[in-house]
Parts: structure tokens; sequence; C-alpha cells
């Protein structure tokens, strides 16, 4: 049975991982922060198999010696700081966490490897955010890596050293995410962030949506989407990039006017939604969108959940969520 390690195991795509792999018959490893209690148990009750060990992201020597005792056969590097917005207020710590971190994961592979000639796969997951203001558009793997936020700057070293270690040879794919939502996004997201508050509104009949841009623009697709073409690249014979994206973008307006309508309000949408400058950003990637040419070609990877599905999905399950609540 082939072994998977998966730091972030207990985050959107780490949780959706770890069903794709378990339900394969692959044995999932995760490391799992001491205290994220809450985090764990939601983990446990959908995959009550996955194996967790405890350790932190900032503690090079406890991952590398996770890994050098575990001699995965594929390892998902998935930790680190995930948001945007929080990588304006804490900058180093998600070069640590979003960086380095993959450096250490990346060398300790590489190590094992050259230590016991046990082949290792690794994928890391890169993002749009490494593109910053794209010069073109739609973007693929040629397109110049020219961060604008921490985060993107991070998470484009850690898509550097991908390339590094490649050339070394170990075997890294990584795969360049577009936004990718789901129920399970936490709501420091805008997406969740409209769908939960549109779900409160449509039982209510009233309330606001405090949101910055409603002019920024994202490339958004559907999370286990994403989560299988990382397991399809990171198997696939030859390691490389693969720009992984619907192709398709719309705005903050249009993700607030499409789960208002699902969760009833109908054309009087507009009224729920308010700018507030506090959730303005220092700096906004332009207009992403990716062109998964490359994934569709060589990976056979196709988007099957659109925009409308999307948010209907969501504010269905904040909804239900409502629901459940008594509310
Ligand atoms: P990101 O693309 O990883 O930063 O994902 P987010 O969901 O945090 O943000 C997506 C876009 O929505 C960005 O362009 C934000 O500037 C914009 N946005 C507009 N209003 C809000 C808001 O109230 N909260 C968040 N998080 N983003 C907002």
């Amino acid at each position: 049975m082939p072994r998977a390690f998966v730091t972030g195991i207990t985050g959107q795509d780490g949780g959706y991982l770890a069903e794709q792999l378990l339900a394969e018959g692959v044995e999932v490893h995760g490391m799992v922060r001491a205290g994220d209690d809450d985090a764990v148990g939601a983990l446990l009750g959908r995959s009550p198999d996955v194996v967790l060990h405890e350790g932190d992201l900032g503690d090079a020597e406890r991952l590398g010696a996770l890994i050098a005792q575990l001699k995965p056969d594929e390892i998902y590097n998935l930790a680190g700081i995930s948001s945007v917005a929080y990588s304006w207020k804490e900058p180093v710590l998600t070069a640590q966490l979003s960086g380095v971190a993959a450096a250490v994961v990346l060398g300790a592979a590489w190590r094992l490897q050259e230590d016991t000639g046990h082949r290792v796969a690794c994928l890391q997951p890169s993002s749009a955010e490494i593109f910053g203001d794209a010069e073109r558009s739609p973007q693929d793997e040629s397109t110049p890596v020219r961060p604008m936020s921490p985060y993107g700057a991070a998470k484009a070293y850690a898509h550097h050293m991908s390339g590094v270690y490649r050339g070394r040879g170990l075997h890294v794919a990584t795969c360049i995410f577009f936004n990718h939502e789901s129920p399970r996004r936490p709501l420091a997201f805008v997406t969740r962030k409209i769908t939960a508050a549109a779900a409160r509104i449509g039982a209510d009949g009233s309330g606001v949506i405090r949101l910055g841009n409603l002019d920024a623009a994202r490339d958004w697709g559907w999370a286990p989407d994403y989560v299988d073409a990382m397991v399809r690249a990171v198997r696939h014979p030859q390691p490389d990039d693969y720009v992984i994206a619907s192709g398709r973008t719309h705005t903050v307006a249009d993700f607030a006017e499409a789960a208002l309508r699902r969760a009833g309000v109908g054309d009087s949408w507009r009224e729920h939604v308010e700018v507030d400058p506090a959730f303005l950003r220092p700096a906004d990637a332009s207009t992403p969108v990716g062109d998964a040419s490359k994934a569709r070609e060589v990976l056979g990877w196709e988007p099957t959940v659109r925009f409308e599905e999307l948010v209907g999905r969501m504010v269905d399950h904040d909804m239900e969520l409502l629901r459940r609540s008594g509310r």
C-alpha cells in the first residue's frame, strides 16, 4: 500500500485529499499542530483512518525527522498561511510557514532519497498569487513570477525551490492553484464570508454583507477538483508545473449577487451589500485568470463544477447549517 504524508491535513484541501487518498487505499499520514483539537476532531469525524503525528511547520528538525521516519512515497506540503489578507498582517511568519517550510520538506525528501534510495514524489501547491499583477492574461506556466503580496512572495520562493530540487533529481510537481472554494472554506475568505452572510440574510429577510473591493475579480473553482489535480500531477512520471484554474473570472459583486439570489433575496440583492474600507487590501492582484490547458492535455484534468454550481453548493450548505442550529 503506498504511503502519503500530508502537512496541513486539517485544512480545506487536506481534508478532501485525505478522503480521496483513503478511498484509493493509500495509507495517509498527516502532521497536526498540538492544540488544534477542533480541526483534528472534524478531520477524524470524516476520515477516521488517517494516522496523525504532532508537529509544527516552524520546527524544521521535527518535520525532517518525521519524513525520514515515515519514508512516504508521496508528500503533499499543504500547510502554511493560506490567506493573502492575513499575510499582510504577518509577513515574516508567512515567509517562514509558506516559504521556508517548503524548503525543509523538500530538503528532507531529497535526503531520504539520497540516503536510502527510497523514491519520494512531492507535490508543492503554488498559487496564482506568485504572478501578482500579471502582465499577461490568461496566466499559464510560462507567465513571469512577480508577486505583489507577502503570501505571493513566500509561495514564489517555495515554487522556485521546487524547481531547484527537481533539478537535483527529486520528483517535485507543483500545481499553480487559482482560488478554489468549498463549504469548508474558512470565513476569512470572501466566498465563505458571503455565503454564510447570504444564508442568514435569506433566513431573516434583512441584514448586510460588508465587503472590501467589490470589483476585485477571481478565477474561482471547486476545491475537490483541485485536490484531484494534485494527485494526478504528483503521479505523472514526469514532474512538472501545472496551472490549475477554471479559466473564468467573476467579481466579488458577481459572487455576492449569485449567493444572495440563491438564498432567495432576488433583485433586491444590492441593498444587502455594503462597502467597508476596512476590508480593502494594500494591493490586489489585478484580474487573475488561469489557462489550465497543460493540465488538461498532460494530466487529463477537467474542472467539474462551474461558478453558479459552486456558489449554490456553498449557500445551500450554509442554509443547512442555519437550519440545524435552529434559527
Ligand atoms: P485570496 O484571493 O486568497 O486573497 O482570497 P480572498 O477570498 O481572501 O479574497 C478574494 C478577493 O476578494 C480579493 O481580491 C479581496 O480583496 C476581495 N475582497 C473584497 N471584499 C472582501 C472581504 O470582505 N474579505 C476578503 N477576504 N476579501 C475581500
